[in-house]
């Protein structure tokens, strides 16, 4: 077996003191509602005085307790989510009045109707595509009723007074974590993309928000000092690497962290463990609901077909992040994903001209060997 190297982990320190705070939050008699997917639209949840959290797992030893119920050629993020809950094992989902999930993929919306034995999970019905009218209307419908069940939910009252308030907050939110993000864009990184990845999606767990974001601008602003002072001019022979695909939350320490220990930089990430929910605000001059609704439902996922804003954003990445080459990482049994990474393959081989290769593995240790061998060849050839 292979030794991953240890690293400090700032996503795991961060989950781990979030337990504690979740606790403190629920004894103050706050709602909690738990999310699985970046279109969870949480300014209405914000709006009706409750707080998002994460229910994504990346852990896999609870793996094999949500096997009891679920097959085992799924997705390993439906998989730990899912063990989380029956396990009790998770202080977000134990601690969440309500799970609000959306029909992303086949395996999600099915592992919904299990979750509802458990907890009271509303499920949101996302549109299969992006670009018709009645795409727009049907997730506009979709965010009215969610609106309905927070407030009978909760017995508040979500006014547009309270959603425009929660949409200047996220929007004064994804700005910070956006610019952190593209400290990536500088070259030579004046922060690993382990560290970057691990510490923007720590704040997921900060419940203090205030503090977190200012937190993230004064790094943000430290790293761009150090990097005039002392990295700007230098070159590096580290090739410069953009993650795409799956999220990477179970898979950070063997793809990311193994990828820079093998000699290249992780400078970018168009995927949901990246800037790809900021990189569109909400429209705070619209209706409120019309603003979210448009908002979300531009968000680019394989889950949408077509999927075109996909490969705008991978384009501009490419460039703007002055990328080498690029590493699809495609969690097992991961469908969407696994199609259209026939499409994004011949797009950054044959119009962006850049090195690419995929990865399709879950969150055991066993491809731990054969993972390495392929980075590096990839490596090496950039
Ligand atoms: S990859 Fe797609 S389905 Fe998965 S969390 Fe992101 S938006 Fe949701
Ligand atoms: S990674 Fe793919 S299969 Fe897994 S939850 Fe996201 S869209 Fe579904």
């Amino acid at each position: 077996m292979i030794e991953l190297p240890k690293r400090f982990d700032e996503y795991e320190e961060s989950r781990r003191e979030g337990f504690i705070k979740i606790k403190e939050l629920k004894d103050k008699g706050v709602n909690i509602v738990g999310t699985f997917c970046t279109y969870a639209p949480t300014e209405l949840i914000y709006a009706a005085g409750a707080v998002p959290v994460s229910l994504c797992s990346g852990n896999q030893d609870i793996i094999a307790q949500a096997e009891v119920d679920l097959p085992e050629n799924l997705c390993p993020l439906i998989k730990s989510s899912y063990g989380n809950a029956v396990t009790e094992r998770c202080p977000f989902f134990y601690f969440s009045d309500l799970v609000v999930g959306e029909t992303t993929c086949d395996g999600k919306k099915k592992m919904y109707e299990l979750l509802k034995n458990i907890k009271d999970v509303h499920v949101m019905n996302l549109p299969q595509s992006q670009l018709n009218e009645h795409d727009f209307e049907y997730w506009k419908a979709e965010l009215i009723k969610l609106r309905r069940v927070l407030e009978e939910k909760f017995n508040v009252e979500i006014t547009d007074e309270k959603l425009r308030e929660s949409i200047k907050t996220r929007n004064r939110e994804r700005k910070i974590l956006l610019e952190f993000y593209e400290l990536g864009k500088l070259n030579p990184a004046p922060i690993s993309g382990f560290d970057l990845n691990s510490a923007a999606e720590a704040v997921a767990f900060r419940f203090d928000r205030e503090k977190a974001y200012e937190e993230i601008a004064m790094r943000t602003l430290e790293l761009k000092e150090k990097y005039e002072r002392e990295l700007k001019g230098k070159k590096t022979n580290r090739p410069r690497i953009l993650i795409t695909g799956c999220p990477t939350v179970g898979v950070r320490k063997k793809v990311i962290d193994q990828i820079e220990e093998l000699g290249a930089d992780v400078v970018g990430f168009e995927s949901c463990s990246g800037p790809k929910e900021m990189m569109e605000l909400v429209d705070e001059t619209m209706e409120p609901i019309d603003a979210i609704a448009k908002k979300y439902l531009n968000i680019h996922c394989s889950v949408m077909t077509p999927n075109p804003n996909r490969f705008k954003v991978l384009d501009e990445m490419i460039d703007d992040y002055q990328v080498d080459g690029v590493v699809e990482v495609i969690l097992q049994a991961c469908h969407t994903f696994n199609i259209e990474s026939y499409n994004v393959k011949n797009y950054v081989a044959n119009v962006k001209n850049k090195p690419y290769i995929s990865i399709e593995t879950d969150y055991s240790e066993f491809d731990l060997g054969q993972l390495k061998t392929r980075l590096n060849a990839f490596i090496e050839i950039l």
